[in-house]
């Protein structure tokens, strides 16, 4: 059964403070799932049968968040939790303003309050219907869900095709948690996810941004893009270089396993690292011709990629320099005489970009030795680089910068 250990302690006393206010109140979702497969929770959501005004006057640090879906957040130094009150999750039942749905049966707004057994039927997965009361340290589980977590088998509640309709990100979340967990997906999610999956492209691009950071910076980054290719799925998330290359996809897969070693050993991560390396492809596809990368067309496209991977997921502002600066930090490493390599070592992105310069060689299984050289470079200290620079001569150099003429050296 569950150990309190693995829980908040900050969530049970919420989970407390709100029964002692004749509230029902249990732990939800992911943590309780996580919990149970041994995983270590990495937030922790409350259900409750208080509304939000409620919940917001027993406890002073909080407020209440979002219109869609009405919650509040709880908070105290160091934790955020998320209390959510029951929903019916009635989709046939419209109630004027509080729930609204499109056309398509895509859920625009949902807060109609209900019991915990509706609630129940509004979940998405049932392994994230476990509802635990770290009190009486009972699970409710209407929909089988430790059974399915016992079975290792993702299992949607209700009929998928109609779930998915409702909320396409499902579609992505199954793929997640699969890999996550290393459970099974269930073959009528597989059908549903065929199905509906072209319903992503109506997902607006600051959702597909926050889904796009819970897929490939949160350690399961490669095993996830192998997967969201097999449904055909990558394309809602990532532009994509148009001529398809084994390269392309070489760059992708090493970039991520890159950021899945550093989510590993607890090194940071930043999703600019990660879009620049993961447009980088396409960025190239736009400015190369016969071979060729025309330099102008590389300066000319920087926006252009950004802009249309900006129609899919939303990229905060502050990482479109960074962005960029990667980028034209990739053809400053090929410039190792005077003084030009000082100052590209004292670039403030410099770190960053000789991380991608080292999985742009690993992607095209290149020993060239710029990336050496670079490494050899940092090391030293500064009358020893002067030697290693003394040592370039322009012929190397030349060779070194076809990066401005040929595109197997920018590879
Ligand atoms: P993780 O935090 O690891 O991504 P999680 O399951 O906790 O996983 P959250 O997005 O934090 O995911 O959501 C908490 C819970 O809310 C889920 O477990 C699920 O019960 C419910 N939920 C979240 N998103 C959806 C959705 N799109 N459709 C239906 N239920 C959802
Ligand atoms: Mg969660």
């Amino acid at each position: 059964m569950l150990d309190n250990k693995k829980i908040s302690k900050f969530a049970i006393s919420v989970v407390e403070d709100l029964q002692k206010n004749n509230f029902q109140a249990y732990l939800v979702g992911g943590c309780v799932r996580d919990a149970l497969t041994n995983i270590v929770p990495k937030d922790f959501d409350i259900a409750t049968s208080a509304t939000p005004e409620q919940v917001r006057k027993i406890f002073k640090a909080s407020r209440i968040i979002g219109k869609r879906f009405k919650l509040v957040h709880v908070f105290n130094r160091s934790e955020l939790l998320e209390v959510a009150t029951f929903r019916s999750g009635d989709t046939k039942k419209e109630d004027g303003e509080n729930l609204i749905t499109d056309a398509s049966g895509k859920i625009l707004r949902d807060n109609i309050w209900g019991t915990l057994e509706q609630d129940c039927h509004r979940r998405d997965f049932t392994i994230n219907a476990l509802y635990y009361c770290p009190i009486t340290k009972k699970i409710e589980d209407n929909n089988g869900g430790l059974k399915h977590i016992h079975k290792k088998i993702i299992v949607s509640i209700g009929d998928p095709q109609r779930r998915f309709e409702e909320d396409p990100v499902r579609c992505l979340r199954a793929i997640r948690f699969s890999n996550k967990l290393d459970f099974k997906i269930d073959n009528d999610i597989k059908e549903a996810i065929y199905d509906k999956g072209h319903l992503l492209s109506d997902i607006s691009n600051a959702r597909l941004f926050d889904e796009f950071c819970k897929i490939y910076l949160g350690g399961m980054g490669e095993k996830n893009f192998v997967k969201l290719n097999s449904f055909n799925l990558n394309k809602y998330l990532l532009l994509s270089d148009p001529n398809k290359s084994d390269f392309a996809n070489s760059v992708m897969v090493q970039a991520l396993r890159n950021t899945d070693d550093r989510i590993k050993n607890e090194q940071s991560t930043t999703p600019g690292f990660l879009m620049a390396a993961l447009l980088w492809p396409t960025l190239l596809s736009k400015c190369t011709r016969n071979g060729e990368v025309n330099i102008r067309k590389f300066f000319r496209s920087m926006d252009d990629v950004l802009r249309d991977q900006q129609r899919l997921t939303a990229i905060p502002r502050k990482f479109n320099s960074y962005i960029k600066d990667i980028w034209v930090l990739q053809l400053k490493l090929h410039s190792r005489i005077g003084s030009q390599p000082y100052k590209t070592l004292r670039h403030p992105r410099f770190r960053a970009a000789y991380d991608f310069l080292l999985v742009r060689e690993r992607a095209a299984a290149d020993k060239g030795g710029l990336g050496k050289w670079w490494t050899d470079f940092q090391k030293d200290d500064d009358s020893l680089r002067g030697s290693i620079i003394s040592n370039m001569n322009e012929k190397d150099d030349a060779e070194s910068g076809k990066i401005f003429g040929f595109y197997n050296e920018l590879r």
